[in-house]
């Protein structure tokens, strides 16, 4: 066949016209806009119950908030109130502590491990026969689109508690060799990115090793915790071992500050986490801090291109961006980036962008106003300091914070698009000719939490992964989480690890008893 017979064999013409590749292989332009037209198909919220207004749950019940304050809870594709949720003062957190210390004492803690076990793994399958309800709500509280909190969030959140219920009656074998002792009451402060996700990191692997909890979910997105509470209730877990308070940043300073607490586990902004690791200064008080990041996803000349460039797509667009470990900086070899830059743009064009209820949707809304308009002005910090800007053709819903897929050329690795966190659906690209250049580029922001390889030669994962200054190195792949593996960073972006058995050691005390 004549080089001209293949390039015809190909394409195919589209009904429009247009030429289409029918090889994934074939070097020509995809044309994905003409050819994919999907009806919307929204999952239904009937069935869904959201309460008119949400007390803080102690002791086993909910409570009305000591000063009778609230706030609303906005669903950001609706702009629409969802609910009121209390807000916590130190009266409140004063009885949530006291409740889990008395219940640390007289029951938790002294409760034979296997039955600890049972509880979690009863709290782990009821979260599995509530996963559409917790999935709706989550995507209606935070804007996420339903394929994500229904494929991923949902499901991960019920595999930590699966997977730290395992561990609950074996940590001899975790720790061998040394006895594990349980820590007390726990703070645990959690972000809006992963609402449910992030109590399960966080409250999974304290109940496992013995010890209660008093947990803040964040302000936006508070109505998962307070559904988990009902879990928790309805479950038969004994009273004050987990308690929501609801509140803002303030209820979470309180928390932090509260004397009969003995550790703190925090994840959010590298700005809070400064305040806090400040304020725990002096104070015998364990703590982790999951902070902020800015990976870097490398691509070389010889990754295969179509797999990297869904691979980007889901390492900056997964969660509209709201990712602490998102791949936001994509660095790619000089000789491909071209090609790739057209050939993200095209792909860029395809994804849908509107209500987060709809199960077609890839990019729902932004999680707050507040949220939007941070990003709204990166954006224009990057047409500031002369970056090209492309953002996608597609419009965008008329009502509630929508944010177009963005990307980011022609940046310098100084601008401040390059080094501060976004936290939304904008990419920065840079170019590199050398491995040593890329690595280089990759480290260099204050930030160390993920970053991503893409290339067909497994040494030069090897080579380039093992000089990451990252706690996660992913290759040809991107935004893959497990229960058994750990997670956390390196300089800015926190201290300690989440998850796996490194995620098992910030909860308990070690002594070294059984080598006597
Ligand atoms: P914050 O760090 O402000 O909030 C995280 C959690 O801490 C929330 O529950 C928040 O409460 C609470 N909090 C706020 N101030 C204090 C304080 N002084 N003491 C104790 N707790 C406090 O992050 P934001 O939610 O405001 O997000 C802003 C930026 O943080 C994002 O743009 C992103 O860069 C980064 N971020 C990183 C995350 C990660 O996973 N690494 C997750 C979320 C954000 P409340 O929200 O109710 O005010």
């Amino acid at each position: 066949m004549s080089t001209t017979e293949k390039n015809e064999a190909a394409e195919s013409k589209t009904t429009n016209g247009s030429s289409k590749p029918t090889s994934p292989n074939a070097d020509l332009r995809h044309d994905f806009a003409s050819s994919w037209v999907y009806s919307s198909a929204p999952e239904s919220s009937d069935k869904v119950e959201i309460k008119s207004s949400y007390g803080h749950f102690i002791n086993g019940q909910f409570v009305e908030p000591a000063k009778g304050r609230r706030f609303n809870s906005v669903n950001p594709a609706t702009e629409e109130i969802l609910t009121e949720i209390s807000e916590g003062t130190s009266e409140d957190i004063d009885s949530a502590v006291k409740a889990a210390r008395i219940a640390y004492n007289k029951r938790w803690s002294t409760l034979p491990a296997k039955e600890r076990g049972k509880y979690i793994f009863r709290i782990a399958r009821m979260i599995q026969e509530r996963s559409r309800d917790l999935a709706i709500t989550e995507s209606m509280d935070g804007g996420k689109p339903i394929r994500e909190s229904r494929d991923v969030d949902v499901p991960l959140a019920a595999a930590y508690f699966f997977y730290y219920a395992g561990w609950a009656d074996k940590l001899n074998y975790a720790f061998p060799g040394r006895e594990a002792k349980s820590i007390g009451v726990c703070g645990q402060i959690i972000p809006w990115n992963f609402p449910l996700l992030m109590l399960a990191w966080k409250i999974a692997p304290a109940l496992a090793t013995g010890n209660t909890v008093v947990l803040k979910p964040a302000e936006t997105t508070s109505i998962t915790a307070l559904k988990f509470a009902e879990i928790c209730r309805d479950s038969g877990l004994p009273d004050g071992v987990v308690n929501i308070i609801t509140g803002a940043g303030q209820t979470g300073s309180t928390i932090v500050n509260h004397d009969d607490i003995d550790k703190i586990a925090f994840t959010g902004s590298t700005n809070v986490g400064k305040i806090i690791q400040k304020s725990l200064a002096g104070t015998d008080k364990k703590y982790t801090l999951e902070l902020g990041g800015k990976g870097a996803n490398i691509v070389f000349e010889d990754a295969s291109i179509d797999q990297a460039i869904e691979g980007i797509i889901n390492a900056i667009f997964f969660n509209q961006g709201h990712v602490c470990c998102a791949g936001s900086r994509l660095l790619v070899q000089e000789g491909i980036a071209e090609k790739l830059t057209q050939k993200l743009k095209d792909r860029l064009e395809t994804l849908i962008v509107g209500d987060p209820l709809d199960k077609n949707t890839d990019i729902g809304a932004i999680n707050s106003k507040a949220q939007y308009d941070r990003i709204s002005e990166y954006i224009n910090i990057g047409k500031e300091e002369g970056a090209d800007i492309y953002q996608t053709s597609n419009g965008l819903p008329d009502k509630g914070y929508f944010c177009k897929p963005t990307l980011f050329t022609g940046v310098s690795q100084s601008n401040r698009i390059v080094q501060e966190e976004i936290f939304g659906p904008v990419l920065t690209i840079q170019t590199f000719r050398t491995p040593s250049e890329a690595i280089e580029k990759a480290n260099n922001t204050p930030y160390g939490l993920s970053s991503g390889i893409w290339t067909d030669r497994g040494s030069k994962i090897f080579n380039v992964g093992s000089q990451m200054d990252s706690g996660v190195v992913w290759a040809n792949t991107f935004n893959k989480f497990d229960p058994t593996s750990p997670f956390g960073g390196y300089k800015e972006s926190g201290v300690g690890r989440e998850g796996g058995l490194h995620g098992l050691y910030p909860y308990v005390n070690l002594s070294n008893n059984n080598l006597r």
